[in-house]
């Protein structure tokens, strides 16, 4: 039987209706206006309902890949910063509003689980899944289970410490490793440097405007030679190759499977990751291992969370 995924981003509600083979039937995606839970609920509602009735089948249950910390199996979101939630116990709120059995997942345990049934990783029991788009963020499938870890929390791999006392994370803490990684603040840093005046390669790309600056914008203009960009990217790159190896020597995967959209937009990004990765994991743990690309994009966390459901 065909089964709901809601995929919660920060400006939208994505539903889908996918089949046992992970392939979606029909799709729908609505905007969200007002942040409140009840809102948000409302939007996802709405996208649920169009959704299921272009499917034309009824469906039972529900998963939701939701950014954010979800408390095991409680569906409580207890930490969703992109919508400035705490402790919104979205399963229950969504169970009551749809009549569905509701089970609330975090994004990337979704997408992992996606890859792992419709992608990337089939075939594999072992796999590491890192999205590296606005923010950094992994999930662990071990022996053919995800990893939820005691808290729910496993695999956040953009909150392990990079720098002691660091630049400040979006999570409060400093050092983070996402704090220099992420889309957000490889931006953050292009337009540090940028506002110094210091980079005439990056006035030229940019035209002096912060609003034009992307990840993309930081690689050209390191891959142009300007020595303050190309230490930032160098670093960024660095970390996070480094970072994956440790995880990678600890977990031994089968399979570590990229995806997000600083890792697609940015090939210089992603070289270094996986030459990273071949340098400093572990000769034991990188034998045998297979380096590759997310294959259902956009849609891992949606059929990942329709498939969990
Ligand atoms: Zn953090």
């Amino acid at each position: 039987m065909p089964t709901l995924g809601i995929d919660l981003g920060g400006t939208f509600a994505r539903a889908a209706v996918v089949d046992e083979q992970g392939k979606i039937v029909a799709a729908a995606k609505m905007a969200l206006g007002e942040r409140s839970p009840s809102a948000v609920v409302e939007s996802i509602a709405h996208a649920a309902k169009a959704a299921v009735e272009s499917a034309g089948s009824p469906v039972k249950f529900c998963g939701v890949g939701a950014a954010g910390q979800i408390h095991g199996d409680s569906g409580v979101l207890a930490v969703a910063p992109n919508l400035g939630w705490r402790n919104v116990p979205l399963g229950a709120l969504l169970q009551t509003r749809l009549g569905y059995k509701v089970k609330v997942v975090n994004d990337l345990a979704a997408a992992a689980w996606g890859e792992l049934n419709a992608g990337a990783g089939r075939g594999s029991h072992d796999t590491y899944t890192v999205f590296v788009g606005s923010g950094v963020g992994s999930a662990i499938i071990a022996g053919g289970k995800l990893v939820h870890g005691s808290g729910g929390v496993a695999g956040e791999l953009g909150h392990t410490k990079v720098v002691p006392n660091g630049r400040r994370c979006g999570c409060g803490e400093l050092g983070c490793l996402e704090a220099y990684v992420g889309g957000h603040n490889l931006i953050a840093q292009t337009r540090e440097l940028l506002a110094t005046g210091r980079s005439h390669v990056l006035m030229e790309l940019t035209g002096g405007d912060p609003a034009r600056v992307t990840p993309v914008t930081l690689e050209q203009a390191a891959e142009a030679g300007d020595a303050e960009a190309r230490e930032i990217y160098e670093r960024a790159s660095l970390m996070l190759a480094i970072a994956v190896a440790n995880q990678v020597t600890v977990l031994n995967p089968a399979r570590l499977i990229l995806g997000g959209g600083v890792l697609s937009h940015c090939p210089g990004i992603r070289r270094r990751l996986v030459e990273g990765v071949q340098a400093y994991a572990s000769m034991t743990a990188r034998e045998g291992l297979l380096i590759t690309d997310a294959e259902l994009g956009d849609d891992s966390g949606l059929i990942g969370a329709a498939l969990l459901a």
